[in-house]
């Protein structure tokens, strides 16, 4: 309740009360509030630049974590890149190495990376120098990986292509070593049966009876079985692909027929004495890229290491051979 006011009216000559207007009240009471709040806004401002609210404290402290948990991060992508550049190393030096494989330069492994600043998006905050940190870290693991994956998938291919190679390709001596009576002659100068003269023999003579089995050397498609070809009688020649093919001589009957698929040690026919020969034998060569070549450094897949050397020596007499 405010102060009751008089004044003194002179017409009437008495004290009258005055009457305060409604307005002016209003008026009054908004001024105030306006003020107040002025004022109290003010003070929240000021105080607020000086002291931290409990939401502010927790939003700093989850901060302080999300800055360790990415040095954490960070710390963690550097071991796996460590790790990889392991694999790296080994896949350079060892894999690719064995499978032939040129190995894979550090600037592919490491393409993609300089040049335009990809992590500008990240600048202008306070952590920003943490935030690229990681990502440039990711990117180069990432990429790093991608190129390893490659790689490996390369040698998985060349691993198969190997295992095929060395299933084609002749390894082991096509007449079993219980059938044979001698080994009559080596590849290299030898007299000639028939007319007693020195020449080049082609191939190697493996002395056995008529009808004893040939095996395939290695897998391949029998390219000819018949006995068109001068001297040879009747002869089978195996295309083991990679740029080999081997050849038996003077059969006495062929167990294939041509286009036929064969696998090493498959029974493909039998020793005869058919075409210049003169006695029963296996006359065996082997073509690589079209070159008649050695078959004594071709039978590491069924001979003991006594029973090649025998070999070895009775192939480098200087005798006469069966043709
Ligand atoms: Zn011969």
């Amino acid at each position: 309740m405010g102060k009751v006011k008089y004044y003194y009216d002179s017409e009437t000559l008495s004290y009258r009360k005055i009457k305060r207007r409604k307005r002016t009240t209003l008026k009054y009471a908004a001024v105030f509030l306006v003020a107040a709040a002025i004022f109290g806004f003010l003070f929240v401002f000021i105080a607020s630049q000086y002291i931290e609210s409990p939401k502010e404290r927790q939003m700093t402290r989850e901060l302080q974590n999300m800055q360790l948990q990415y040095e954490l991060l960070n710390k963690r992508m550097d071991d796996a890149i460590a790790a990889l550049e392991n694999v790296e190393e080994r896949d350079n030096a060892i894999y690719r190495l064995y499978f032939e494989a040129n190995p894979i330069p550090e600037e592919q492994r490491r393409a993609g990376f300089g040049g335009i600043n990809r992590y500008k998006k990240y600048e202008g905050f306070d952590n920003s120098q943490l935030i690229s940190e990681s990502n440039k870290r990711l990117d180069i693991l990432e990429k790093a990986i991608v190129v390893q994956s490659k790689s490996l998938d390369e040698i998985a291919k060349l691993a198969e292509d190997k295992e095929k190679f060395l299933s084609a390709i002749p390894a082991i001596q096509p007449v079993n070593n219980i059938d044979l009576t001698r080994m009559a002659s080596g590849y290299g100068f030898r007299t000639d049966p028939f007319t007693k003269v020195r020449k080049f023999h082609f191939g190697m003579d493996f002395t056995a009876p008529r009808g004893t089995p040939v095996y395939a050397s290695g897998d391949g498609i029998v390219k000819r079985a018949d006995n068109s070809s001068t001297g040879y009688g009747k002869h089978i020649r195996i295309d083991h692909g990679f740029g080999y093919v081997s050849l038996y001589a003077h059969l006495y009957k062929y167990n294939v027929r041509v286009n036929q698929r064969v696998k090493r040690g498959d029974l493909i026919g039998f020793v005869g004495s058919t075409g210049r020969s003169e006695a029963p034998h296996l006359h065996y060569e082997i073509f690589k890229d079209g070159n008649r070549i050695n078959p004594i450094n071709f039978y590491y897949g069924n001979l003991s290491a006594e029973e090649y050397s025998k070999l070895l020596e009775k192939a480098s007499l200087e005798n006469q051979s069966l043709d």
